[in-house]
């Protein structure tokens, strides 16, 4: 038999076990108004009375439905109810400036927008055919009085979502996630991470980025709590673990750097000690950091490795048994790997040291972009553009990376959108925007000037242009100024001497 491996599985069987149990616990602190503890019936019941509304504007399965918004317990309900009527979610990033947010919701073609109230004001030009905003806007949206229309033929090679994200173009690229991609991902990954209904997992991490890394959908299959939180501030996470009883948490570095920050001047015993589970991605950790959860927090360090074209679960790096006996410093060294290959994925390094994959959970391609899908899914394989090893044992280490992107913060930014910025300032002639290592931010974005003849203009000028033209997060940190700029023969700007600078003494060029 064959029944199509649907997103829509994950929340039909919530419903269906687990519908008296609270699924989500949405953020008290929000300017929509709170849903406050909703069984995972009523997320459910909510999720179909969304797709009648969509129904009642007249939009069709296969047309997209975008929304810009912090997490809230409406994005995760969209999430997971939107892809099963056959229509297409796209949750885009909430730190993005207009101008971008206008890109992609032009680019993806989307009917309907839905945007967060804490972003309506700049937001206000954005505009699409059906507009409304996530809190009272949302609420008459809904139609609880008739039942959706169902989605005609469930096929699970269909498109669930498009996530944009920031790759070596100046444009943000879609990645069509489908039904399948998220069906295998959540499945392998909470087969990998022992999910199960005891959990309680909190939501550190964007649900636009990777939608969660499809926690979401694996965390309703096993009636899991789902606990919303809207910013990250390493107290507030360590008194909500205390709260929620939360056991799972996932993000980049710089999350539990806050957390460990935040530990630091905590009174008491640490919040979930010996019971919370954290997965760590988007940059390579300091074994440092390894040892410090391990120590300091109690909680148990898992990394994993993927991208947002790999929905995300690539590599995973669990401490396993044989991990038991060793010392700290030894165990943080092992877990610093990016991982093993999950299951049904194979991991290869190609001739010019880019790690390669092979995965169900891989991209059917990028949206309206067939040149640059034809280019990342070449021969087969899937480039990741990062460059890497892998080990003896099959263990992948990320060590460099072969894409123009730099990692801040777990946001993937592209150098040359940032260059194309930095360029437009009337002062500069030349630029190139690298990343440098930062305790705080994992990587710096950092951008080498060289000024034209008689022009002037300060760090903060050139700062100051970017931020209003940029994404907070894209905007250089540091700006250099250089007489000139390291060139080949064929005129290119030589950005590795760039890093060089910055980069030694480091073993990798990624942090
Ligand atoms: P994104 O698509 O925004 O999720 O970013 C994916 C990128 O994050 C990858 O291509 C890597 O460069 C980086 N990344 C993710 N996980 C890891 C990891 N465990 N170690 C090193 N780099 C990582």
């Amino acid at each position: 038999m064959r029944v199509p491996l649907t997103s829509r599985d994950f929340l039909d069987r919530a419903e269906l076990v687990y519908g008296d149990r609270i699924g989500a616990v949405d953020e008290p602190a929000q300017p929509a108004p709170s849903l406050g503890d909703v069984t995972y019936r009523e997320v459910a019941r909510r999720g179909r009375a969304l797709q009648a509304g969509l129904d009642a504007l007249g939009i069709a399965e296969g047309e997209r439905v975008a929304i810009v918004s912090h997490n809230s317990a409406r994005l995760l309900e969209l999430l997971l109810s939107v892809p099963s009527s056959g229509r297409v979610a796209v949750p885009i990033n909430f730190r993005l400036q207009p101008e971008e947010v206008e890109y992609i919701v032009g680019h993806s073609g989307a009917r309907v927008l839905l945007v967060d109230p804490e972003l309506e004001s700049s937001l206000k030009g954005v505009g699409a055919e059906h507009r409304f905003g996530t809190g009272e806007e949302y609420e008459q949206l809904l139609r609880f009085d008739v039942e959706p229309r169902p989605w005609s033929e469930p096929d699970e090679d269909a498109t669930a979502t498009i996530n944009y994200t920031s790759g070596t173009t100046a444009r943000p690229k879609g990645v069509q996630m489908t039904h399948r991609n998220i069906w295998v991902n959540a499945v392998t990954f909470g087969m990998h991470m022992q999910v199960s209904d005891r959990d309680v997992y909190m939501h550190t991490l964007p649900m636009f980025h990777c939608n969660g890394w499809g926690l979401p959908y694996a965390m309703a299959g096993v009636g899991a709590r789902q606990v919303v939180i809207r910013k990250i501030d390493g107290a507030e996470i360590l008194r909500r673990v205390d709260q929620h009883g939360v056991t799972l948490m996932a993000g980049a570095p710089a999350v539990w750097n806050a957390v460990l920050e935040a530990a630091a001047d905590w009174d008491g015993e640490i919040p979930g000690r010996d019971r919370v589970r954290i997965i760590v991605a988007g940059a390579p950790p300091p074994s440092r950091t390894i040892a410090r959860v391990e120590a300091e927090l109690g909680w148990e360090f898992n990394q994993i490795y993927g991208l947002t074209e790999t929905a995300p679960l690539l590599t995973i790096n669990r401490p396993r048994a044989e991990y038991d006996d060793l010392d700290a410093e030894e165990r943080a060294k092992r877990l610093s790997r990016a991982g093993a290959p999950s299951i049904g994925t194979r991991m290869s390094v190609s001739d010019t040291g880019e790690v390669l994959a092979r995965s169900n959970t891989v991209l059917a391609g990028y949206w309206e972009n067939p040149d640059a899908s034809a280019e990342a899914l070449e021969d087969g394989w899937f480039h990741t553009g990062d460059g890497g090893s892998i080990d003896d044992e099959g263990y992948v280490a990320i060590s460099d990376r072969k894409k123009d992107v730099i990692i801040t913060g777990g946001e993937n930014v592209s150098s040359i959108e940032v260059e194309d910025v930095v360029f437009s300032h009337p002062a500069v002639a030349e630029a190139a925007v690298i990343g440098i290592p930062d305790e705080k931010w994992g990587e710096m974005v950092t951008a080498i000037v060289v000024l034209a003849e008689g022009e002037q203009a300060t760090e903060a000028d050139i700062i100051a242009h970017c931020k209003a033209r940029l994404a907070g997060y894209k905007a250089p940190k540091r700006v250099e100024f250089r007489d000139e700029l390291a060139r080949t023969a064929t005129g290119k700007i030589q950005k590795f001497k760039l890093r060089q600078d910055f980069w030694a003494g480091s073993d990798r060029q990624v942090n």
